[in-house]
């Protein structure tokens, strides 16, 4: 049986699926009863995890289907609160496997630390200096985190830059050192951070200078993923949508985005609301992951679409999606959180590369359900019709309570708290 492939998973009840999930070996007992559990991610650990704890923050977690990359199936845990995402990212998942399925591919794992150097008396000698020095200095990064080389990775290159060389003030002058380090399995922050600090007195003492800031750099350029899918136009049709249409219209939306930022920061958005799910149900930071993927996106001094649309010569529609991704399968809260753990079971995956890849899969895909709604029906009719639980939960609704009333906003087209509050007052009389 294909494991990504789950038909009727969205019409069960979340006990059959969680059933479900163990019949077919994704989950075992002891994750069963983390599923199960009133409070997952119990206060004491919380307390550990973080300051002045006063209690936990449950988000839906939902599983992104039919994910077929590298051909490869992936059950995807999606950890998120907006209606809708991860209904898409399986509705597109779903026409990309018919179509042969994603290809993706990473380029390494290689994060970057800075270490900001002021005050030198000679910017130029300092930053010979450095370089002449290279092979020391990498040796002294590597001696401040030995684990890490014995894992295969460890500091990798370094280069310099001179910020503001013309300027006359000593407070924007200054020489940036970037440490290139291989952090494996690990997102590398703890690590980056203690080899940069590491470093700091023989910089001094190379540069004649002061060294200020000592810290990873959330926007690695050596550590990208990239996912591809080719669909041929059939596959698209919808409605009374042809495929050719759809496609167009997709590359119409996309050619907004990629010139102009307005658009950009909304279609980018739309990406990010597959890739954050993931991030956060993966136990990776979040925070990390956007600021490094909005910076890229602006890497031509444009802010622009993080993805491209195209046709092939064959006609059919090509979509791209390149960006930095430095999670981890190992560190930070992964091996703590017990839902990330349980995430990672479900995901199947030990290599961060591989973890990045299907990330960026999810984003894409993501990315396309918006602009194929967009470019058909318009996203509120779908949009809506799941909008419309939580307002009807949020208004008071309970039990079968929840459906009816969400139906009733639906017919009557008026999606609004107002609205819901009077039916759920008319139920209860
Ligand atoms: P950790 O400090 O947890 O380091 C990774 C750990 O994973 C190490 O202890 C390492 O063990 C272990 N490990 C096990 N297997 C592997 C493997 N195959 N490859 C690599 N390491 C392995 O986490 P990170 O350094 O990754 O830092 C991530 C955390 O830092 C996140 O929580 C993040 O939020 C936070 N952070 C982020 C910042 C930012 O984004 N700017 C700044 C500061 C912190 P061993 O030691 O034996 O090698």
């Amino acid at each position: 049986m294909e494991t990504s492939r789950i038909p009727g998973f969205y019409n069960m009840t979340v006990d059959e699926r969680r059933q479900l999930l163990a019949s077919m070996d994704l989950i075992q007992d002891d994750d069963a009863a983390y599923l199960f559990a009133k409070q997952p991610l119990a206060v004491e650990t919380a307390d550990h995890m973080i300051e002045n704890v006063i209690g936990t923050f449950p988000l839906p977690l939902g599983l992104g289907l039919n994910f077929l990359i590298n051909g490869q199936d992936y059950v995807v845990p999606m950890a998120i609160e907006e209606p809708s995402v991860v209904a898409s990212a399986s509705h597109i998942a779903k026409i990309v496997r018919d179509a042969g399925g994603f290809t993706a591919e990473s380029t390494g794992r290689v994060m970057t630390g800075q270490i900001q150097v002021i005050g030198c008396p000679d910017f130029a000698a300092a930053r010979d200096a450095v370089l002449a020095n290279k092979a020391r200095l990498l040796k002294a990064a590597d001696e401040a985190y030995p684990s890490l080389q014995k894992r295969g990775g460890g500091a990798r290159d370094l280069d310099v830059r001179l910020l503001n060389e013309a300027s006359d003030s000593s407070y924007n002058q200054m020489l940036v050192l970037h440490l290139y380090v291989d952090t494996r399995d690990a997102m590398g922050a703890n690590m980056l951070n203690t080899m940069a600090e590491s470093l700091a007195p023989v910089v001094e003492d190379l540069t004649a200078g002061k060294v200020y800031l000592r810290i990873l750099s959330n926007y690695p350029e050596n550590c990208l993923a990239r996912a591809r899918c080719v669909i041929p136009p059939e596959k698209l049709q919808t409605g009374n949508f042809s495929g050719e249409a759809v496609r167009d219209g997709v590359i119409h939306a996309y050619e907004f985005a990629a010139s102009d930022p307005y658009r950009a920061v909304t279609h980018n958005k739309g990406i990010m609301n597959g890739i954050d799910p993931v991030v956060i149900a993966s136990g990776n930071d979040w925070r990390a992951i956007e600021a490094g993927a909005h910076a890229h996106a602006a890497r031509s001094g444009m802010y622009t679409s993080m993805s491209t649309w195209y046709t092939d010569e064959q006609g059919n529609l090509v979509g791209e999606l390149e960006l930095p991704m430095p999670v981890g399968t190992v560190g930070g809260s992964i091996r703590v959180h017990p839902m990330a753990k349980l995430a990672h079971k479900l995901l199947n995956v030990t290599l961060a590369a591989e973890l990045a890849q299907v990330i960026v899969t999810v984003g894409l895909a993501q990315n396309l359900g918006a602009l194929k709604a967009l470019a058909t029906e318009g996203i509120q009719k779908g949009h809506m019709a799941l909008h419309s639980r939580s307002v009807a939960i949020a208004a008071g609704a309970t039990g079968e309570m929840i459906d009816m009333i969400s139906e009733r906003l639906i017919e009557e087209n008026d999606v609004r708290m107002g609205k819901a509050k009077e039916l759920v007052a008319d139920y209860q009389n």
